[in-house]
């Protein structure tokens, strides 16, 4: 049993659907004050009525330096401080590499990576002044670990919130505010729920554990993470993935079948 993170506040960007809504609704179950935050304002507020009279939504695009103080100033005006960031707003269109343009690029490093070092920044100002707070990134395995055609450019942003987060850690420890990450594997969130069974039963077949990951699972490393009981761990990632990622072949997968 982790100690109550009761009264805190915590920041959940891409909070209006998917795996952000499943941390959000976690954090709040928790008892954190919780803003949700995404573009659209009144998917975030649906989030937030979900959760109850402790969360409240907020319109704003992350990949802004304008969003995130709006978002950083929404915190602090509404609960007083924040205490947690979970900065996991982020997009995945698809596009190989002979018909990906630089708007394409720039879109998904913009929406993903930018985002890490605003969000980051914005919330600074009040952790800093507090003496410490709980900042986690919202990566994948994808990039990091892995790769999958279309995904070059998602997989570059999600390797770069790595490569950022090792040398935010290092800054941020004498105030006292660690940054770490979860890596998701195939997560089922509601963008999946139309791609039918077929689909689904075909990247279940990849997955070790038989079945893929739920919202919860995610929110539940995330606020592990946020926990004081996390407090000496800094600059690390838990992946959740199953075991996607540890067969070495196909033949791995059939050996653990038969
Ligand atoms: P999702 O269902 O599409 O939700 C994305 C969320 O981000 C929405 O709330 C969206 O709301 C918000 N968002 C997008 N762009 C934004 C911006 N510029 N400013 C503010 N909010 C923005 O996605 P998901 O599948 O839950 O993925 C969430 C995170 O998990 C992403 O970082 C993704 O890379 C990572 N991930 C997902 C999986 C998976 O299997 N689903 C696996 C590995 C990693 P608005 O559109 O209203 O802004």
């Amino acid at each position: 049993m982790l100690k109550s993170l009761q009264g805190s506040t915590v920041i959940v960007t891409g909070g209006s659907r998917g795996i952000g809504k499943g941390i959000a609704l976690r954090f709040g179950e928790a008892g954190l004050n919780v803003l949700v935050v995404s573009r659209s304002e009144a998917d975030a507020s649906a989030v937030a009525r979900a959760i109850g009279p402790t969360a409240s939504g907020l319109g704003a695009d992350v990949s802004t330096p304008e969003g995130c103080s709006a978002m950083a100033k929404a915190a602090i005006d509404r609960y007083g401080a924040i205490n947690v960031l979970c900065a996991n707003a982020g997009i995945f269109p698809a596009a190989k590499l002979t018909e990906m343009t630089p708007a394409d690029f720039d879109h998904v490093i913009s929406t993903n990576l930018r985002s890490t070092f605003l969000s980051v920044s914005a919330v600074l100002p009040a952790m800093t002044a507090a003496g410490g707070g709980r900042i986690v990134l919202t990566s994948s395995i994808t990039g990091p670990v892995t790769g999958y055609p279309g995904w070059s450019h998602y997989g570059a942003s999600k390797a770069g919130q790595l490569g950022f987060m090792r040398t935010a850690a290092i800054e941020l420890a004498p105030k006292g505010i660690t940054v770490n990450a979860v890596l998701p594997g195939n997560i089922f969130t509601e963008g999946l729920e139309g791609m039918g069974p077929d689909y689904i039963a075909k990247m279940e077949a990849s997955i070790p554990l038989g079945r893929l990951g739920t919202v919860a699972d995610i929110a539940n490393a995330a606020l592990f993470l946020a926990s004081e009981e996390a407090g000496y761990i800094t600059g690390q990632t838990i992946t959740v993935d199953g075991g996607q990622i540890l067969p070495e072949s196909l033949g791995a997968l059939e050996a653990m079948a038969g």
